[in-house]
């Protein structure tokens, strides 16, 4: 179908706001030949480099909503769920490509295009601060009254050379970087004030943006410094984000290992708004302990990785923390070990994304 004005003039909107950023400091992006405006973008990967390819959609709905989510967020979380995944491979990114589907009332109505004005500007805060370039994408009207946005992210990596999650071996010390929980401890914090608030109908708030990487659910930090650290050192036998919670995520990442592993509960880096009781008491979404939010909350994108035991992972990696968890261990069997000795299994139930019941 043949695109209409409101389609069209976002499209050229995107296109001006876009034409200065995605350059870096060194001056025309580094990777992309071409950018937005022409059927295809050109791509230039470095030499010796191989291509790594994401793609994530965010869907109102499952993935966010609009009465909790500033747009902002949004449209952050947007890029970083792709980023993570390049993160996770120890990639660069070298070009986003973003489809949108934009409920008709979005594309007309001035409060429309102030939620998706302020939906570019978070996305392009992130795409700045981690130099990733907009380099094309799709627009067009929604068939519902929801916003679909789906983000392909493509990056390199020295070839042959990108973290898999398969070359785990027993004996590798596992590591998580940051801290875990937050971003399912933020989202019952969101829920509950979007309850509060409803009668008044006022739209979610924007935290200061000098604090955004105090909210783990709104603003989550891809660890691309990490990953390209981990590939660059050579520390990490096997890597994976935790998009869907440690519990499953360490799960794909033993399955593709072919290991087992132990976890030590002691061990685990809670982030502090896990460990308000508040969060933890009052959520109708997911009543949960700081350590299940910990364990199974999903969305921390913290990168989840193993070392060889001889290997020195420092303390912090490109300014963040990582903490040894545990370890791989032989057979398929993953345990939880409490600060008793006592053994657990430890079961996936990381959430594939928060089912939102309107
Ligand atoms: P075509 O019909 O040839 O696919 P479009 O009219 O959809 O072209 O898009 C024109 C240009 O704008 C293309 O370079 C495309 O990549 C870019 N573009 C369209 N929508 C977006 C978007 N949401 N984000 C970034 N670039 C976009
Ligand atoms: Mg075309």
């Amino acid at each position: 179908m043949k695109k209409n004005l409101g389609e069209l003039s976002l499209i050229e909107h995107i296109r001006s706001e876009w034409s200065a950023a995605g350059r870096t400091s060194h001056g025309v992006a580094r990777g992309v030949v071409l950018g937005i405006g022409d059927d295809c973008a050109i791509l230039h990967p470095p030499k010796g480099h191989e291509l790594l390819v994401t793609t994530d959609f965010t869907l109102e709905g499952s993935h966010f909503r609009r009465d909790w989510h500033p747009p902002e967020s949004v449209g952050h979380r947007t890029l970083a769920r792709g980023l993570s995944d390049l993160a996770a491979m120890g990639a660069r990114p070298l070009a986003a490509f973003l489809s949108l589907a934009l409920p008709a009332k979005m594309l007309t109505s001035r409060a429309g295009r102030a939620w998706v004005e302020r939906f570019f500007t978070g996305l392009r805060g992130l795409a700045n601060r981690q130099a990733v370039p907009l380099a094309g994408g799709d627009t067009s009207e929604s068939p519902c009254d929801m916003v679909l946005a789906d983000i392909v992210i493509i990056g390199s990596a020295p070839a042959g050379r990108a973290l898999r999650r398969s070359g785990g071996r027993a004996g590798d010390a596992l590591y998580v970087t940051g801290e875990l929980g937050g971003a399912a401890a933020e989202l019952t914090d969101m829920e509950l004030r979007a309850k509060k608030l409803k009668s008044k109908s006022i739209s979610p708030r924007m935290p200061a943006p000098n604090r955004l990487d105090a909210h783990p659910q709104m603003f989550p930090q891809p660890r691309i410094e990490v990953g390209l650290a981990l590939l660059r050192r050579r520390l990490a036998t096997a890597a994976i984000d935790l998009s869907d919670g440690l519990s499953t995520d360490l799960t794909h990442l033993c399955r593709e290992s072919g290991v087992g592993a132990e976890v030590s509960v002691a061990a685990l880096p809670i982030h502090p708004i896990a460990l308000q009781a508040r969060a933890a008491q009052e959520s109708s979404v997911s009543p949960a302990s700081a350590l299940q939010m910990a364990l199974h909350g999903g969305e921390d994108y913290e990168l989840l990785f193993a070392a060889p035991p001889a290997a020195r992972v420092p303390r912090t990696l490109a300014g963040v923390r990582v903490t040894r968890i545990g370890s791989l261990v032989r057979g398929s069997s993953i345990s939880l070990l409490d600060p008793d000795a006592r053994r657990w299994p430890l079961q996936p139930g990381g959430w594939e994304h928060f089912t939102i019941k309107h």
